[in-house]
């Protein structure tokens, strides 16, 4: 058995440790909804569905905006009250993605997706959470403009958090998708699969939607089982993440595989196989001899399998 991995200090999970005052309880309260968007203080970030606008800078990019600034960009469409952080009101404000387009002409504007402005670091830290809490309730109004139960179109209310049908009366909220993203652990070895989509080099945990009637656990069990033919036992929380591609709730597991030989899915995996302690150490670290790695510490992923490489789960 390999010794305690020192790895250094851990790295900062991506879109986590939000310093976000959500203030919930402003939301259904308009004129203060009002006062809080006229504060010299408030301030947005500008978002066209999976583009975020930036003002160019010289190190970083600078995704926040003065309210009229933020107006002035072009035609916007919902705006969400996020919180404040240390009294300042921040918004998260749609933008038509055809004004976002003309933007990314313009030299003094960066027009990004937020993968893009996360794995890059093109923002300061802080920014992350807010820019991904904005970006997944955006995303949700552009999606649900006709009420689901009469087909009616609906209206935003609540500062954003809230769409109500005039018709069948109905309140609809915004949603997130959970998906159980899980180490599969037989001793020394991990399974790490590989999505299509990936870059070539990278490999990851498997990962999928938790469906409706289904515990963590469950979900955890039957992904496992679907996408590489391996049967777990034990399965134990390790953290979570929001994940804003859309609207996911990543739920980190670590689990005890009861089985070897797997069976790949190809529909969902191109490759899923057993690699060592060493093997995952030196993808990590970059030092793999193929290149090989595992993701960015943005994702979570990357922390589930360095929790297990720093000896934090065992099964044992
Ligand atoms: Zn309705």
């Amino acid at each position: 058995m390999s010794s305690r991995s020192d790895l250094g200090p851990k790295p900062r999970l991506g879109y986590t440790d939000s310093r976000i005052e959500r203030a919930a309880e402003l939301r259904t309260d308009a004129a203060a909804l009002a006062r809080l968007a006229a504060d010299p203080k408030a301030g947005a970030y500008v978002i066209a569905i999976d583009l975020i606008v930036m003002k160019k800078g010289a190190s970083l990019d600078e995704p926040f905006f003065a309210m009229d600034e933020a107006r002035a960009l072009g035609t916007t469409t919902e705006a969400i009250f996020l919180g404040h952080i240390d009294g300042a009101p921040r918004f998260g404000i749609g933008l038509e993605p055809a004004v976002a387009e003309t933007l990314k002409a313009r030299e003094d504007f960066h027009v990004t997706d937020l993968r893009s402005i996360a794995v890059r670091g093109l923002v300061q830290p802080e920014h992350l959470p807010p820019i991904a809490e904005a970006k997944a309730v955006l995303h949700w109004h552009a999606r649900h403009r006709f009420c689901p139960n009469c087909g009616a179109p609906t209206q935003p209310v609540c500062g954003g958090w809230r769409r109500d049908c005039a018709v069948c009366e109905v309140q609809h909220f915004p949603r997130t998708d959970p998906v159980v993203i899980m180490l599969a652990i037989d001793g020394e070895n991990c399974l790490l699969g590989r999505s299509p989509r990936f870059v070539p080099t990278m490999w990851s945990c498997l990962a999928g939607f938790v469906e409706p009637g289904e515990s963590i656990e469950d979900a955890v069990h039957r992904e496992t089982r679907e996408e590489a033919g391996i049967a777990c036992g034990r399965v134990t929380y390790f953290r979570s993440q929001p994940w804003p591609f859309p609207a996911s709730l990543m739920i980190g597991c670590h689990a005890e595989a009861i089985t070897r030989e797997i069976v790949i899915d190809r529909t969902e995996l191109e490759d899923a196989r057993w690699f060592s302690r060493d093997e995952v150490m030196a993808m990590l670290m970059r030092k793999h001899p193929d290149g090989l790695t595992t993701p960015p510490p943005v994702a979570i992923a990357h922390h589930i399998i360095r929790a297990w490489l720093e000896d934090e789960i065992r099964f044992d």
